[in-house]
């Protein structure tokens, strides 16, 4: 695996869909269109290659990216190739922006170098949710201009503190940068958001929405799903919203909630009652996934808590 560089965006690929980009392309490729004296924007798309929407954004809005002045990265095309997160046996190229010994961190190292040295206004990673969640911003620091960014997106955000490896933490160093869940692949509203919100940072002006307030969470635990444990898909009502004490989080079997610094902290929020495991207290979700495999190859949800932005 080896970064491509280029140094156009051809009207051809607004006609090119996720899975057929690697024929494209080759590889992970990231486009230089930066225009001089002007500070680029960056946008990442892919990293999860069935999480197409922000591909189909850079599409719709190809002719004024090759104007803006624009770093766009275009991630994981084999594992798009075969709509997948990732392709099996391989790392997820979501966690690899921190350093680590795979082709796929060396791709990452040599991209947020490129772009360090760049110097961007702003940094954006868009990504699909798998489960039903309303759209949400994810930073990994909250000064005033990163709060503004991740408000010009939605009215939800959440500081996350895992896990290593996220592409916005390793931006963050050098830029204010966000990544954005857009909503599911399947809601073609999905791609309209992407779009809409990538359109308002090319256009230069400063990412404010008047009036907009933020509802700022920290993730409390990371939560995964124990081997033989079956999750409960109503779960996702509760994306973003506090689920009562004494909700079932599986149908059966057991849950690990992670803390920050590796420790077990299940214990904390639920218990086994009768097989599943229930909320102790109440608890805000997030990305409650209803999908068994991409709760197995990630997590199944994490545990958030209110903070004051
Ligand atoms: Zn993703």
């Amino acid at each position: 695996m080896e970064l491509k560089i280029r140094t156009e965006l051809p009207a051809s690929l607004e006609d090119v869909p996720a899975s057929a980009l690697l024929d494209e392309l080759g590889g992970p490729t990231l486009f230089d269109l930066r225009q001089p004296g002007r500070a680029p924007l960056f946008v990442s798309v892919l990293l999860h290659g069935n999480e197409d929407s922000g591909w189909n954004a850079v599409r719709r809005l190809r002719p004024r990216l090759a104007e803006a002045s624009a770093l766009v990265f275009v991630g994981n095309v084999e594992a798009a190739r075969a709509r997948r997160r990732s392709l099996p046996g391989r790392v997820d190229f979501n966690r690899v922006w921190e350093g680590g010994d795979t082709p796929e961190a060396a791709v990452a190292g040599e991209v947020a170098d490129f772009a360090a040295a760049a110097c961007p206004r702003l940094a954006v990673d868009v990504h699909n949710n798998t489960g039903e969640n309303p759209p949400y911003a994810v930073l990994a620091r909250t000064d005033p201009p990163t709060l503004a960014l991740a408000r010009a997106f939605s009215e939800r955000a959440m500081l996350a503190t895992q896990p290593r490896g996220f592409q916005t933490r390793r931006f963050a160093r050098f830029c204010p940068a966000v990544t954005v869940e857009v909503g599911t692949v399947r809601d073609p509203a999905s791609t309209e958001r992407a779009a809409s919100f990538l359109a308002r940072l090319l256009d230069g002006a400063p990412p404010e929405r008047d009036g907009a307030t933020l509802s700022l969470f920290v993730t409390a635990a990371r939560v995964t799903l124990d081997p033989e444990a079956e999750l409960e898909p109503d779960m996702q009502r509760y994306n973003f919203r506090p689920a009562p004490a004494g909700t079932a989080l599986t149908r059966s079997g057991g849950l690990t909630a992670w803390a920050d610094d590796g420790s077990d902290a299940s214990g904390e929020f639920f218990a086994l009652q009768d097989g599943a495991a229930v909320l102790k207290r109440p608890t805000v979700l997030a990305m409650y996934t209803g999908d068994p495999e991409s709760a197995r190859l990630d997590c199944l949800c994490y545990f958030l808590e209110p903070i004051e932005p």
